[in-house]
């Protein structure tokens, strides 16, 4: 991406996300099954990839064995570490855990997400997409995953020849 396109409201995005993992990172019980106290840095994440831009971005967040952070930020469904390069070199393997945010909406694994899993998989411990009050975290090992909402149920509305077959369906019960 081409980070001069990019425009930032919160300029200290990177700071809240680090000052939310030093916070939980202690109690928190891990990534591949997160706990309550994990949700509350995947919020925080969630939170600077909807608010802190010019329009809601994508961004990632990998976790190195030694809890290191390296964060960056996309398009609305995009994002690498290309041109945000810095400080990579540090990184220390296997990473606990490749966590990004689809500003869209839906926690799943996109094509693109899939073959970045299959090619880290074996490096990396987990797995975590953020999407509006839901995620889907994965263990890269075996697949095991946890996917979770929070929030007020909506039913969607049914399409109109649902409710035609419906009608037919009972009618015939009867
Ligand atoms: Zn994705």
């Amino acid at each position: 991406m081409n980070i001069e396109e990019l425009e930032i409201k919160n300029e200290d995005w990177k700071e809240k996300i680090q000052e939310s993992f030093d916070r939980v990172k202690g109690l928190m019980q891990g990534f591949v099954f997160p706990c309550n106290i994990t949700e509350l840095f995947l919020d925080e994440i969630w939170k600077q990839s909807t608010e802190a831009f010019d329009k809601p971005r994508e961004i990632q967040v990998l976790i190195d064995a030694k809890d290191d952070l390296y964060i960056s930020v996309g398009t609305p469904s995009f994002v690498s570490f290309e041109n945000q390069e810095d400080g990579l070199e540090g990184m220390q393997l296997p990473y606990k855990c490749w966590i990004h945010t689809h500003p869209f909406g839906s926690a799943y694994f996109s094509g693109t997400d899939w073959s970045t899993i299959n090619t880290w998989k074996t490096l990396m411990e987990s797995a975590i997409v953020l999407g509006d009050r839901e995620y889907l975290a994965y263990r890269c090992d075996d697949g095991l995953s946890k996917k979770c909402y929070l929030g007020f149920y909506e039913q969607p509305a049914k399409p109109e020849w649902v409710n035609a077959a419906e009608d037919v369906l009972d009618g015939e019960e009867e």
